[in-house]
């Protein structure tokens, strides 16, 4: 459980995160392009693929006082 918690510590730190992308069909690693939006609760971010360039939003859950912090 720890190292799959470091890993994503990793896969965060190093701005890229697996998720499904509709044009490759599969899971493939997505760079993080941009920040759509900022709620209490979860950052919405514009993904892109990094096989095809295809982009697709991607709502992260991750508490935002890991994240950004708007005031
Ligand atoms: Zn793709």
């Amino acid at each position: 459980m720890e190292d799959d918690e470091l890993h994503f510590m990793q896969d965060m730190l190093a701005g890229t995160e697996l998720l499904m992308c509709s044009a490759c069909g599969e899971e493939t690693l997505h760079a993080h392009e941009e920040v759509l939006d900022v709620s209490p609760v979860a950052t919405e971010l514009k993904m892109q693929c990094t096989c095809c360039q295809t982009t697709r939003t991607w709502t992260d859950w991750t508490p935002p006082h890991q994240r950004i912090q708007l005031n």
